[in-house]
């Protein structure tokens, strides 16, 4: 039970109108799209308007030891976002606003529930770009983009949301409004806080704004290159030998039959027709670099590649990466794995996630960031079919186990949140976690933010 000075505080930090205690209204803001992912009760959900408002809940949430889940989009893949008993869930997504887009300096300065689209529309209005494009970027938050450290298709190239945040304003656990960070393309006073925050998951504040550096956006469309392959070692085969080679494509995709008729089923595109495994390349400089990807594939054992010079088409292709995954979803509960292992290593480790759907007799299907060595093995299992479930989860664990063996990592892009803890552990060791603890409590003294989740 909440206490009533509890609630009064909480009262006290936001106008009437912005705490929902209604169960329905909780219980839609209770999770992410991590499916498998436990979702505890919140006590109540509050949507401040500003920053101001942000610090007086976490102050009163502080006060009374009330954990604070913060909230984006909820898109996210690893139950980051979800309840845990007793908690004030904080959403975010209602400050919205683009608060500056600076031209002259190249960045941005967002509220945290601006969409990641939205800001990439704006900065194109004025000739610029902001790269990390999650495919979840129609939805998806920036301040939820900075606290997983979203990756997506260009950063094969042009790196990961990490790569382009220069300053945040954040609300610690002391219940304190602080900057950190910079504006200026340079700088290094003090320790990289911003960079802190940046994938710490709620777990060490709220982010209450985020500066973003921007590019200039790029002259002409890309050329894209497609391949299909019979397997997906063969494919993993032409990821490798594209490092190999020293070709840095400003995206290389993979996706397989599994994915493909899926997404055929949905939206009918007959897309399954073109191979058991196809790589989508896509190459931003000259003719030359595109032709020595096709040469990869080729070399790899492609069945047929092309350069596609139909952007429409291009266009289709990588759209149906896009929505693979939500394809995928229409077919029952998906367990999303998100390892990450050295490029040369793709195909040993997609062999390895073969054998293990045959070992765990469950149906894995994969798309990947391949150009990265991102996999994200997809384990679909029926609805309601709880011996399924067990085999499934055995082989997510046993993923993640090859790809802390392989030198890679448990979580390329998603986070740990719920469902990388055991890996996480795994791959950093038990001195490494006593400074993430020691971090923790440090910035968050009481230990109300997003309790449970990473560490
Ligand atoms: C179809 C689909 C495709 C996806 N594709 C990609 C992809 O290509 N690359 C990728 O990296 N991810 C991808 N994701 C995962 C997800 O979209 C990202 O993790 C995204 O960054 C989450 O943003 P969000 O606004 O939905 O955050 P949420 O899911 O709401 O929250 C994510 C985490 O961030 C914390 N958080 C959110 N906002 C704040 C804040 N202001 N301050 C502090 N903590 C905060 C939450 O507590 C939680 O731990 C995909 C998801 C889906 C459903």
């Amino acid at each position: 039970m909440l206490g009533v000075s509890f609630l009064e505080a909480l009262a006290a930090a936001v106008p009437p109108g912005r705490i929902f205690r209604d169960a329905d209204i909780m219980a839609a803001h209770a999770r992410d799209q991590a499916a498998w992912a436990p979702a505890g009760r919140p006590v109540a959900l509050v949507r401040p308007q500003n920053p101001e408002q942000v610090r007086a809940v976490v102050a009163a949430c502080a006060e009374h030891r009330v954990p604070v889940v913060t909230r984006g989009a909820g898109t996210g893949l690893s139950g980051g976002a979800n309840a845990v008993d007793g908690c004030v869930l904080l959403a975010l997504d209602g400050m919205d606003r683009i608060l500056e887009v600076d031209e002259a300096e190249q960045l941005a300065v967002v509220q945290p529930g601006v969409v990641n689209d939205h800001l990439r529309a704006a900065a194109a209005e004025r000739g610029l770009w902001y790269p990390p494009d999650p495919a979840s970027s129609p939805w998806s938050t920036i301040g939820g983009n900075a606290a997983t450290n979203a990756g997506g298709v260009c950063c094969v190239k042009y790196g990961v949301t990490r790569d382009y945040v220069l300053g945040m304003q954040v609300v610690t656990g002391m219940g304190e409004l602080v900057r950190v960070g910079r504006r200026t393309r340079k700088g290094v006073a003090g320790y990289d806080l911003a960079g802190l925050f940046v994938g710490s998951e709620g777990t060490l504040g709220v982010i209450t704004e985020v500066t973003v550096r921007l590019l200039r956006l790029p002259e002409g469309p890309p050329k894209t290159v497609v391949g299909a392959f019979g397997s997906l070692v063969a494919a993993g085969r032409a990821v490798a030998a594209t490092a190999a080679a020293g070709i840095t494509p400003s995206a290389l995709e993979l996706v397989d039959r599994y994915c493909l008729r899926a997404v055929d089923d949905w939206k009918n595109m007959g897309l399954a027709d073109l191979g058991n495994v196809l790589l989508l390349g896509r190459v931003d400089t000259g003719d030359e670099e595109a032709a020595a990807l096709r040469a990869c594939f080729d070399e790899a054992g492609a069945t047929w590649s092309t350069r596609s010079t139909d952007a429409e088409e291009a266009e289709a292709l990588f759209s149906a990466r896009r929505l693979a995954y939500p394809a995928l979803e229409r077919l029952g509960p998906v367990l999303t794995e998100d390892v990450c292992v050295p490029r040369g290593l793709v195909p040993e480790m997609l062999a390895r996630i073969e054998a293990h759907a045959k070992a765990h007799a469950v149906h894995i299907a994969n798309i990947a960031h391949a150009g990265d060595g991102n996999l994200h093995p997809l384990i679909v299992v029926p609805e309601g079919d709880d011996e399924a479930r067990g085999r499934a989860q055995a082989a997510f664990e046993a993923i993640l186990d090859d790809a802390v063996a392989l030198g890679g990592t448990v979580t390329g892009e998603h986070g740990v949140g719920l469902l990388k803890k055991r890996g996480m552990r795994a791959e950093l060791g038990e001195d490494v976690l006593t400074l993430h603890r020691a971090i923790k409590a440090a910035l968050d003294p009481a230990g109300i933010f997003n309790p449970g989740k990473i560490i």
